[in-house]
């Protein structure tokens, strides 16, 4: 599958991958979609209260970076993480070595991101969620160095339910 580079908001994200969705050929149970590496882009993620995660002054990748508050170890600093799905060139203000497990914060509210009771598919470390419009959610693993480069929706039964209800995403980075 090909698909041409292109800006795609946060509000058409959902859209474009449910779309994409139905195109691909199914192996047994679940659908992976592989969405081509770096063409798509967070623009509008928030926290749970609704206070933007966007710093316009700081790009990454070509756009405008996401930044929440990090706490590690007792420490708290700020990181910017690449908007770009599939690229990470984060850049953080405390060190954190990899594999150790980060919790990131609202940077206005200092509410946690951290999901309730979902662990990573890979490492099982505790998971993020950052609200995208229109009732998305952009998920990711809290370990330093776990992710993905490439954009995956498991259970298709169930995310077709929850696209229906939601457009859902549930991207593991
Ligand atoms: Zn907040
Ligand atoms: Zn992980």
């Amino acid at each position: 599958m090909h698909l041409p580079p292109r800006w795609v908001s946060g509000e058409n994200c959902a859209k474009l991958i449910s779309s994409t969705l139905f195109q691909l050929p199914m192996k047994k149970e679940s659908i992976t979609v592989e969405v081509p590496a770096q063409t798509l882009h967070v623009e509008h993620a928030r926290c749970p209260s609704g206070h933007s995660l966007m710093d316009p002054r700081k790009m990454i990748s070509g756009y405008p970076a996401l930044k929440v508050l990090l706490r590690y170890a007792g420490r708290r600093g700020y990181v910017h993480l690449d908007p770009v799905l599939g690229s990470f060139q984060n850049q953080s203000e405390i060190d954190i070595p990899d594999g150790e497990i980060v919790e990131m914060l609202c940077p206005t509210c200092q509410a946690s991101l951290q999901t309730e009771s979902e662990t990573c598919a890979v490492c099982y470390a505790p998971m993020f969620a950052i609200s995208l419009p229109n009732g998305g959610t952009l998920k990711g693993c809290q370990r330093n160095g776990c992710h993905r480069h490439k954009l995956l929706l498991v259970e298709a039964a169930a995310q077709r339910e929850t696209l229906k209800g939601g457009d859902h995403i549930q991207m593991l980075m």
